[in-house]
Formats: structure tokens, C-alpha cells, sequence
């Protein structure tokens, strides 16, 4: 019996790696529904390889190009639908047995709640849910019983080294420390989103390689750490790694250390969780330590990346501050990506908007899209005074 598959961001770097994989055992998988957002051809050509039932694309003008599309190419049988409902829908298919939720940002977090609630097994790329809504999302994964099991390469590193979490004293999450890990700080004001989207060691989507830049990726991951495993912040420690061979640690009470290391290649966490508790062919290649770089550690620099610290100080605030940081860095991110705010001043938008709203810490998943409308609402205001002389 082959087990349905959803994708959620079919078209985005974590959707391709998961098609790789995928396409390696046609015997185990099978493609049921793949979702986007605008780009038609991308899609198109997805669906002329893997032919799935349904597709969803985000916007509803890509939908009706990619009709038409489909039904020139000759793909008519495939069904394509358009909107929010559409995407939970596609994660709630009676065929579907198991969903990648590998959207961007905040935008996955309804189709990703959907998966659960229909009690699919998920495998979590999009870390934006757990920052936004951890204590909601967990309570849910708990109560529909569902296996959720972590693509974000540290989590999934953590998650093989963790045993049963008995005497863990703390995780090491690694970071490459990104492209400006050695520039001069005074040069970071006239970084261009080209520049901060050239990862050194992984390809990625536009928005979590500014991330990677600013280091406020880790401080997700950090907070995403927390709800995945249940620690503390005290128990959750980064160290920059710039090769990115070992993807994350666990030390234990008697001093043992367990990492996973490997080459940077997303098919390895993605084929992890798809085959857990087995091992399946990734198509990564042999990790060559001997002819490799030499392995390099330093302690992450907090002036450099302030965003890390907004972050880990989000964590032990609580409450909704999670969710005003992550609509406040969505925002940021986005204007910067569009030319109207400077690199530099991404962290400040983000401060100014966490020191604005202190909301209590939402209940319900209606009081997390209030928190992140407010906090995005803000964030315009701040983006206004800190992108201003922008052309
Ligand atoms: P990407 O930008 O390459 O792809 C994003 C996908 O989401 C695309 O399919 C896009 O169509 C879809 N999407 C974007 N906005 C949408 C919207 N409003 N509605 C519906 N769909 C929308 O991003 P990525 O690099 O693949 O990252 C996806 C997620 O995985 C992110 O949360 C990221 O943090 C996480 N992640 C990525 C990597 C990586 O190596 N790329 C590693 C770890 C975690
Ligand atoms: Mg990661």
C-alpha cells in the first residue's frame, strides 16, 4: 500500500527537496495534492511529473492560468482550487495520509492546524507555526494523538540524537552564523537582498535566507526547539558552526554529547521523517570528513545578531510576545526584500514592535490571528520611521 502524500508549498525549496525524495520510491509514496501560491509554471510542471488530484494555488488569478494550463497540456483531470479554505482542504483529503507543511510564514499555520486536526502525521518545515502558536499547536497535536515530526535540520539532528529525553542537561542548536557572519558591522546598513540571500552552504527560499542573515532564523528555531522537545530557553544553547556539517547536539547529565552530522543537503531530515522509524535513500551523497573543510565553532556574537537575542528574550517573556515577534520580522523581511527598509534596521522594527504590545498570551487560535494582525499593523508604523530615506 503506497501512503498518500499532501505538500503544502509544493513549489518552494522544502516542497522540491520533498518531490526528490519522493520520486526515489514511487513504491512507498504517492502524490495526492500539491499546493502554491503564484507561480503557474512552477506548478504546471510539478503536476505534469507527479499528477496529483488536487492542487491549490493561494492566489485565485495563478488558479485559473494554471486551468488553463492543465487542460491545454492535457492534464485536465486534475482538479484546481484557489484560497485559504482550498489549502486546509488539500491537507484534510481522505487520501492524503501524511502532509509536509512547507509553507512560508504565518501563511501555513491554518492548512498545518487542518492536517492535525484531521489527524494526518505532519512533517514540520514551517517553524513560523510553532513560534506563532506553540502552546495552541501542541495542545492540538496532543489531542488528535497525531506524530509530528520535525524537517528543520537541527530539530530533526536533535530529534535523532534525543533518545528519550532522559538527562538531557541541554541542545546545541548549530548555526552557519549566515553570509555576514565576518563583514563589518558599519557595512550591514547597504547589504542588498541578493547579497543576503546567498547562503553560504544551503539554497533556500528568499525569506528564511534573510533569516539565515540576521540570525533571527536561530531565535525561530530556538523557540521552535522549546515546544518540539519542552525545554526551557536555559537548556537551549546556539553555537555557530560555519560549515553546517553537524546539524545539532544533545549533551547529556554525564557529560555525553550525541551530534548528527552530514552534508547540507534537506533531502537527509526530509528522508529521516518520511522512513522514521526506518532509513530510506535520499540521493545525498557521502559525508567525506577527511577531505572536508576543518569544522569551526564560535559563540554567537549578540551585537551582530541582535535579532537572536529579541528572540531568546521572547521566549522567556511568553505570553503572545512569540507571536508579535514573528509578524513583526515577517513584516520587516518583506520590506526589506521589496528595497523600503535597510538590512540593519530589520532587528529595530522588530524591537519596537515587541516593546509596543505586550498582549496576554492568546487562548484560543482566533486571539493568535488578532495578536499577529495587531502586531503586523504595528509594524507598518515602525517600518515607516525605519525605512524612511529609502528609495
Ligand atoms: P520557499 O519560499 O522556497 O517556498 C515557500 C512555499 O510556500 C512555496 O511553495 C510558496 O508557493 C508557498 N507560499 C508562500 N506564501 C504563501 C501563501 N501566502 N499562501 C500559500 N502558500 C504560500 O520557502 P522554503 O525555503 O521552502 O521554506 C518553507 C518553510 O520551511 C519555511 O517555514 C522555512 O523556514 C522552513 N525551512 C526551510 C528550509 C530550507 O532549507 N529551505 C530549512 C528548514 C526550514
Ligand atoms: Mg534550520
Amino acid at each position: 500500500m503506497t501512503r498518500g502524500i499532501c505538500i503544502l508549498g509544493a513549489t518552494g525549496s522544502i516542497g522540491k527537496s520533498t518531490l526528490d525524495v519522493v520520486a526515489r520510491h514511487p513504491d512507498q509514496f504517492r502524490i495526492v495534492a500539491l499546493t502554491g501560491n503564484h507561480r503557474v509554471a512552477a506548478m504546471q510542471a510539478l503536476c505534469a511529473q507527479h499528477h496529483p488530484e488536487l492542487v491549490v494555488m493561494a492566489a485565485p488569478e495563478a488558479a485559473q492560468q494554471l486551468r488553463v494550463a492543465l487542460r491545454d497540456a492535457g492534464l485536465k483531470h486534475i482538479r484546481v482550487e484557489s484560497g485559504r479554505e482550498a489549502l486546509a482542504e488539500a491537507a484534510r483529503m481522505p487520501g492524503v495520509d501524511e502532509v509536509m507543511a512547507a509553507i512560508v510564514g504565518a501563511a501555513g499555520l491554518l492548512p498545518t492546524l487542518a492536517a492535525v486536526e484531521s489527524g494526518k502525521k505532519v512533517y514540520l518545515a514551517n517553524k513560523e507555526c510553532l513560534v506563532m502558536a506553540g502552546s495552541l499547536f501542541m495542545e492540538r497535536v496532543r489531542h488528535h494523538q497525531v506524530i509530528l515530526l520535525p524537517i528543520d535540520s537541527e530539530h530533526n539532528a536533535v530529534f535523532q540524537c534525543f533518545a528519550e529525553g532522559k538527562g538531557v542537561r541541554r541542545i546545541l542548536l548549530t548555526a552557519s552564523g549566515g553570509p555576514f557572519r565576518t563583514w563589518p558591522v558599519e557595512r550591514l546598513a547597504a547589504v542588498t537582498p541578493d547579497q543576503a540571500c546567498a547562503h553560504p552552504n544551503w539554497v533556500m527560499g528568499r525569506k528564511i535566507s534573510v533569516d539565515s542573515a540576521t540570525m533571527m532564523n536561530k531565535g525561530l528555531e530556538v523557540i521552535e526547539a522549546h515546544w518540539l522537545f519542552n525545554l526551557p530557553a536555559s537548556q537551549i544553547d546556539v553555537l555557530i558552526h560555519p560549515q553546517s556539517i553537524i546539524h545539532s547536539m544533545v549533551e547529556y547529565v554525564d557529560g555525553s554529547v550525541l551530534a548528527q552530522l552530514g552534508n547540507p543537503d534537506m533531502r537527509t531530515p526530509i528522508a529521516h521523517a518520511l522512513a522514521y522509524p526506518e532509513r530510506m535513500e535520499s540521493g545525498v551523497s557521502s559525508l567525506d570528513l577527511a577531505r572536508g573543510p576543518d569544522l569551526q565553532f564560535e559563540e554567537p556574537d549578540l551585537r551582530r545578531f541582535p535579532c537572536l537575542a529579541l528572540a531568546f528574550n521572547a521566549l522567556k517573556a511568553g505570553g503572545a510576545a512569540a507571536t508579535v515577534l514573528n509578524a513583526a520580522n515577517e513584516m520587516a523581511v518583506q520590506a526589506f526584500l521589496d528595497g523600503t527598509l535597510p538590512f540593519s534596521r530589520i532587528a529595530a522594527v522588530v524591537e519596537d514592535t515587541l516593546s509596543e504590545l505586550q498582549p496576554a498570551a492568546p487562548d484560543h487560535l482566533d486571539a493568535v490571528l488578532a495578536v499577529d494582525q495587531l502586531a503586523r499593523e504595528t509594524a507598518v508604523r515602525h517600518l515607516g520611521r525605519h525605512g524612511s530615506g529609502m528609495q
